[in-house]
């Protein structure tokens, strides 16, 4: 869906990259050929490309209208970014922001943007590079991110953090699209319970990365969950054991993982994770031994 309603606000997908990102193995710590195969069927071709045996992935981001305001949720991986560490995100050229334009919003009419955490493909549309310099994107918002992943990702602070499961992916992240928005003093460093605006707050979702937080939505008795990184698949709904290759502390990622669904159960609430493919978004029905994903239209 690339536009819908929860309660009294309204919710815009933005688009910036699609394609095939990597065989489940290859993405999912714990899955292998043998244990995906039962889903291949079920997630083929929205989900997953069965022909090339690889995961279908998309970046994207979210804009909700809300109380007269315009927040953008993750800005996706950027343009004209140097990415030693992740080439296929690197020096990209993609027309986001044109289709931020035709989903309605100029980046002037961006009043607040949040990002779940601070890797590569959730902050890159931050800044853009405007006179040589990479400056904020969306120059009238206030941005929202996680004060403890600026601690864990800020790379003056290196030494404290020396087991860093993505230090290489993230090489340079923090330079061009965070440090600059702090310099610009548009940034608000963030703690869970974080009130974005009346109905909307943002909670710790941790694991994935230390200061990763999800952001509840709930208008007139409708719920959704913006869960960023907790999922990158909907396989992980059947399987939240299986954690990203890119999740910073395993176990307590599968704890968070584990607590969202049951909490998106219990509210049935959208899940509305970064990277789904298909119809971008599911809910989450509580099984006899776990949950399931439920698509809707
Ligand atoms: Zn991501």
């Amino acid at each position: 869906m690339d536009r819908f309603d929860i309660g009294a606000v309204r919710v815009h997908r933005v688009e910036e990259w699609r394609g095939n990102f990597a065989p489940p193995e290859g993405l999912l710590a714990g899955c292998t050929p043998e244990a995906f195969a039962p889903y291949a069927a079920e997630f083929s071709p929205g989900y997953y490309d069965l022909a090339e045996h690889k995961l279908f992935a998309f970046l994207q981001s979210w804009v909700l209208e809300a109380g007269g305001l315009r927040i953008l949720f993750d800005t996706g991986a950027g343009n004209h970014k140097q990415r030693p560490g992740i080439p296929v995100f690197g020096n990209l050229d993609t027309d986001f922001l044109g289709n931020l334009q035709r989903a309605g919003f100029a980046p002037d009419d961006i009043d607040v943007v949040v990002c779940s955490h601070l890797h590569i493909d959730h902050v890159g549309w931050n800044t853009t590079l405007r006179d040589g310099l990479w400056q904020p994107a969306f120059p009238h918002a206030r941005y929202l991110l996680p004060a403890i992943d600026e601690d864990f990702w800020n790379p003056a602070n290196a030494a404290r953090f020396p087991q860093q499961v993505g230090r290489a992916v993230n090489a340079c992240v923090y330079e061009d699209s965070v440090a600059p928005v702090i310099a610009a003093g548009r940034a608000e460093l963030v703690r869970p319970g974080h009130v974005v605006a009346d109905g909307i707050v943002l909670d710790g979702a941790p694991g994935h990365t230390p200061g990763h937080v999800l952001m509840h939505v709930e208008s007139l008795g409708e719920h959704a969950l913006f869960v960023g990184d907790v999922l990158h698949h909907p396989v992980q709904v059947y399987h939240p054991e299986w954690n990203s290759i890119f999740c910073e502390d395993p176990a307590q990622a599968r704890a968070t993982r584990r607590a969202v669904l049951e909490r998106a159960a219990a509210l049935d609430a959208l899940l509305v994770p970064a990277h789904f493919g298909g119809q971008h978004m599911c809910r989450v029905r509580a099984t006899h031994d776990g949950f399931a994903p439920v698509f809707t239209t």
